[in-house]
């Protein structure tokens, strides 16, 4: 599901930082973070993903609660308006 406008900032995860606990999937309202591993198999440690950038809405839950900083909101250069430099 796409948000109604593209989000100003994006969640960028660092995944050496990022332990795979979770709690950023679980309290994303648009529930577009999942936990995915590196290993195409399943195998090993888990850390999470973005997996679908147009339904993020940028509200920053994520970045403001992960525990271990791993997040950071970096800007949406798709989301600039639409009238930006047309003069
Ligand atoms: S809250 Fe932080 S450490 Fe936990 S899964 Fe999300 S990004 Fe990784
Ligand atoms: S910024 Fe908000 S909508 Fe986007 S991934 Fe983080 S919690 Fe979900």
């Amino acid at each position: 599901m796409n948000a109604p406008h593209p989000a100003k900032a994006l969640p960028a995860i660092d995944p050496a930082r990022c332990t795979g606990c979770g709690r950023c999937v679980g309290l994303c309202p648009p529930q577009v973070l999942w936990l995915e591993t590196a290993d195409p198999r399943g195998w090993g440690p888990k850390h999470a993903v973005l997996h679908d950038a147009p339904g993020c809405t940028g509200c920053a839950l994520c970045a403001v609660h992960c525990p271990f900083d791993a997040i950071q909101m970096v800007r949406n250069c798709s989301a600039r308006p639409a009238a930006e430099g047309s003069r």
